[in-house]
């Protein structure tokens, strides 16, 4: 099948692999009929992965039919269309059962397209492990764009809100309006807040995020976010890029009691909080990884109702066979790119 494969840094080749066959009886294939690349995807392509492997399919948000289950897969069959959750675990300790599958017990927590391990689904086809676990049937009336943006990208940033416990009336500043960061945007107005002030470098970014309601934060943000809140600071900040600089911009845009909730993914073993700021302001800290699978419920009937697109942060549809052109444009943050959606079939 035709797959996208890395080999180093900005290295990523449109590649000829073997089809994927089910690991086990609880596994399924799914013919993969939209792909998505994250900003996961970009740590990778930027040479810091997330393991030493060369050569991996990548990729970990694909929506398709499934082609082919184990003998123990019971909740799907041939020919359902479903969206494959960027993260998995083993659908049998009770964390995995209750859709927190980062906690999986049986040490099976994951995700596609890291390494070798998982082999990932910007792909023609995609293998998934515990099948009744991790597909979800993606329900009538959503599309595949917002189905795709379901797989990650929105619970992902709805996971940050939550964790933010943002209340009604809350000032909101979220930085990095990527796909993770104006799903934060959406997530935040779901949940109430009375404004969102949107910070990105990407001036065309920080006007998406003004198209859907907030308030962009033109210039330097540290003074920008203490004048639009009369010196105070933001009651949440939902940090969406994944770098130091950012955190730390999340920690001094905050208002005394803030929440700080951190997405963004950070590969730094030490950082240099300013602690005497935090502990005066009383900031609360939480950073982490999405379980997809126990966000969704929300999400999806958010999404059936009409609360919120997923799909608007979908910017461009290209062919999987023009993979590498896709991901240097997505990686280039031109041209007013958003999420880059990909065809296995063309
Ligand atoms: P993206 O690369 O499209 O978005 C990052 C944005 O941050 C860009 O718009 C960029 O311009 C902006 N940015 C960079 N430096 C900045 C700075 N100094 N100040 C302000 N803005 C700055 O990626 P994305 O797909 O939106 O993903 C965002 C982050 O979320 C990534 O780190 C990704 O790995 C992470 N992520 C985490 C999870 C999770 O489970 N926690 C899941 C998916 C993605
Ligand atoms: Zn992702």
């Amino acid at each position: 099948m035709r797959a996208l494969t890395y080999h180093g840094p900005f290295d990523v080749r449109v590649d000829t692999i073997d089809d994927p066959t089910p690991f086990d009886s609880e596994a399924a294939v799914v013919a993969v009929r939209a792909c998505g690349i994250c900003g996961s995807d970009l740590h990778i392509y930027e040479g810091h992965g997330f393991s030493p492997d060369l050569g991996f399919c990548v990729g970990h948000e694909a929506v398709g039919e499934v082609v082919e289950v184990g003998a123990s897969v019971s909740r799907f069959r041939v020919g359902d269309s479903v969206l494959v959750s960027a993260s998995t675990g083993c659908n049998d300790c009770a964390p995995c059962r209750a859709g927190y599958v980062l906690g999986c017990e049986r040490g099976r927590s994951g995700c596609y397209g890291l390494g070798s391990m998982l082999p990932g689904s910007q792909a023609e086809y995609v293998a998934v492990p515990a099948a009744d676990g991790n597909l979800v049937a993606i329900p009538e009336g959503v599309s595949d764009d917002a189905a795709l943006v379901l797989t990650d990208n929105a619970p992902t940033a709805w996971y940050g809100a939550r964790r933010a416990r943002i209340q009604p009336g809350d000032t909101v500043a979220v930085i990095g309006l990527g796909p993770v960061g104006i799903m934060a945007v959406l997530a935040a107005q779901v949940f109430g807040a009375g404004r969102v002030l949107a910070i990105d470098l990407v001036a065309e970014r920080r006007a998406a995020a003004a198209a859907l309601g907030a308030e962009p934060v033109e210039g330097d943000p540290r003074l920008v976010v203490r004048e639009l809140t009369s010196g105070r600071g933001a009651d949440v900040v939902i940090e969406a890029v994944g770098a130091d600089a950012t955190i730390d911009l999340a920690m001094k845009i905050a208002a005394r009691g803030a929440r700080v909730s951190v997405v963004g993914v950070n590969q730094s073993s030490a950082f240099p909080m300013h602690m005497q700021l935090a502990q005066f302001n009383e900031l609360e800290f939480s950073i982490g990884l999405c379980s997809v699978q126990r966000e969704l419920p929300a999400l999806l009937a958010l999404t059936r109702a009409g609360r919120i697109a997923p799909e608007v942060v979908v910017t461009h549809h290209l062919p999987l066979s023009g993979g590498d052109d896709a991901y240097r444009l997505f990686h280039s943050r031109e041209g007013g790119v958003g999420k880059v959606v990909l065809d296995p079939s063309a």
